[in-house]
């Protein structure tokens, strides 16, 4: 598996999923900018991991909810790589309470993130993943996306509409041979998981056959097998990595 050549920028790449991506597409030969909002030590621990494992890679700071932001972080990419051929949507965040007790504050901050992110950094990015007719759009979603989820409608709300954007931008980037995918992970053991009380965790343990959460590296593997160039006849397509769980 081959990244050499590859530009790829993953959103949130200073912890948890994004930052397995990261170290892993670098790990693969890619050129890879890592986006932090705030997270800038972590950031760049990413990219020494990256340059140790003899790869590339520069930190961007960017909140993707900000348009202006993400601009200045393509141009900051695009001079240290030039064109970008992979972004990797992974920037999210989560604000869980009972629907009773959301605020439209509360909803719409994860809109903003997780959708307005998506937004932001496809816009930036698209022209680029179109001209590279091997382009790649890969967003992460979630099983929550597909199940819905006590405490979560802003945020189950985010995961389900990038199955609607995902399948838009493949038909939209097909004709010139670039891709759009989703990835929904079920519940893997990052900072996110770490914030649920252990007694709603064990419920959730439950309803997963093969009785683990998942290990960053279970979602790892699948972006960047997206991210190769021999994924080429994939688009469109929801991706669950979530241990069997029903949807
Ligand atoms: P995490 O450990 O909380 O890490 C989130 C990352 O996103 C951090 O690097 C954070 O950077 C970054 N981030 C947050 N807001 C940002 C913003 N406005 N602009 C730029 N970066 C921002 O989360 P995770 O568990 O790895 O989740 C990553 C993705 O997978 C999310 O989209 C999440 O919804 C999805 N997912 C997670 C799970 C799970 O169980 N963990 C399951 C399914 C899907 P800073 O620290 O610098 O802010």
């Amino acid at each position: 598996m081959s990244l050499e050549n590859r530009t790829c920028l993953v959103t949130g790449a200073s912890k948890g999923i994004g930052r397995g991506i990261a170290e892993e597409l670098g790990e693969h030969g890619a050129d890879v900018a890592v986006n932090y909002r705030s997270s800038e030590e972590e950031a760049y621990e990413v990219v020494d991991y990256i340059e140790d494992a003899g790869g590339t890679a520069v930190p961007v700071q960017a909140d993707v909810a900000k348009i202006d932001e993400v601009e200045g972080m393509y141009e900051e990419v695009h001079d240290a790589f030039g064109n970008i051929d992979v972004l990797v949507n992974n920037a999210g965040i989560t604000v869980d309470k009972k629907f009773e007790n959301m605020t439209r504050e509360d909803w719409d901050r994860v809109m903003q993130v997780n959708l307005g992110g998506v937004f932001n950094c496809t816009k930036v990015c698209f022209e680029d993943i179109r001209q590279a007719h091997e382009g790649r759009l890969i967003n992460i979603s979630s099983v929550v996306g597909q199940q819905g989820n006590y405490g979560q409608a802003n945020y189950a709300t985010t995961k389900s509409g990038l199955f609607g954007f995902t399948r838009t931008i493949a038909l939209e980037l097909a004709h010139e041979g670039s891709t759009a995918n989703c990835v929904a992970p079920g519940f893997v053991k990052t900072d996110m998981l770490a914030d649920v009380p252990d007694r709603v965790k064990e419920g959730i343990l439950e309803r997963i056959p093969l009785d683990r959460f998942a290990e960053v590296e279970d979602i790892v593997s699948m972006v960047t097998f997206i991210a190769q160039k021999q994924s080429s006849y994939m688009t469109g397509q929801i991706l669950g990595i979530n241990g069997g769980m029903e949807w």
